[in-house]
């Protein structure tokens, strides 16, 4: 099956491994000129290494990353843990999100991720579907799937009216500094 995804994101990529693993002939179509990932870094709970486990790529991410342990504070700062709390069902890896993309646009293969690509919109036939790009030939595909991201122009064609809202009143800035003498037994991370 010749399948395109849009969107060389986390999701896009990981997609695109996981269907070429059951033979579908993959092209990944990013808008961006190179394959990028926003944000610092992204928890992997054991439900996304089982997926990576699978890709064969496992070893590689649980090595880039640390282990953290969740802890809860009461509101004296006391870290509490209640009754029957299973610490290693709520421990999880953080991994940096540029490598983790750099690692999954390597096991898709790059020369199935064609960057620079702008997919502007899509026309379904009875028997495939043909994708338009900003500039270039359209591409002619058994599946197309949507992964570009929260303001997905594909999901917004496919259902109208689900485009995503912006949420309004909050703000998170979040940002990656140096470790220094945090208090013992906060949310910690173990190497
Ligand atoms: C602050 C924050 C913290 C988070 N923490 C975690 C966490 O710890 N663990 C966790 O599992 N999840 C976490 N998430 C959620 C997670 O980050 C997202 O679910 C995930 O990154 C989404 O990836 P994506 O590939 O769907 O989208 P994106 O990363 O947005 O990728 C979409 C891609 O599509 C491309 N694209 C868009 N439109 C087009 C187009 N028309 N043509 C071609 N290309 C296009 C974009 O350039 C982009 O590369 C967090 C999210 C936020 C905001």
């Amino acid at each position: 099956m010749r399948t395109v995804i849009v969107g060389a994101g986390l999701v896009g990529l990981t997609t695109a491994a996981s269907l070429r693993l059951i033979g579908h002939d993959v092209t990944v179509l990013e808008h961006a000129p190179e394959v990028r990932a926003v944000g610092a870094g992204i928890g992997l709970w054991p439900n996304a290494l089982r997926e990576f486990d699978k890709l064969g790529i496992g070893d590689a991410v649980r090595r880039m990353g640390d282990t953290v342990d969740a802890w809860f504070f009461d509101a004296a700062g006391k870290p509490e843990r209640a009754d029957g709390y299973d610490p290693s069902r709520y421990r999880f890896l953080m991994v940096p999100r540029p490598g983790l993309n750099t690692l999954l646009a390597e096991t898709v293969g790059l020369e199935r991720i064609r960057l620079g690509t702008h997919v502007t919109g899509f026309t379904e036939h009875d028997t495939h579907v043909e994708v338009h790009v900003s500039d270039g030939p359209s591409s002619r595909a058994d599946l197309l799937i949507g992964a570009d991201g929260v303001y997905s122009d594909v999901r917004a064609a496919l259902v109208p009216g689900s485009s995503a809202v912006e949420h309004e009143g909050n703000r998170v800035w979040r940002a990656m500094v140096p470790s220094g003498d945090e208090r013992p037994g906060t949310t910690s991370w173990r190497r």
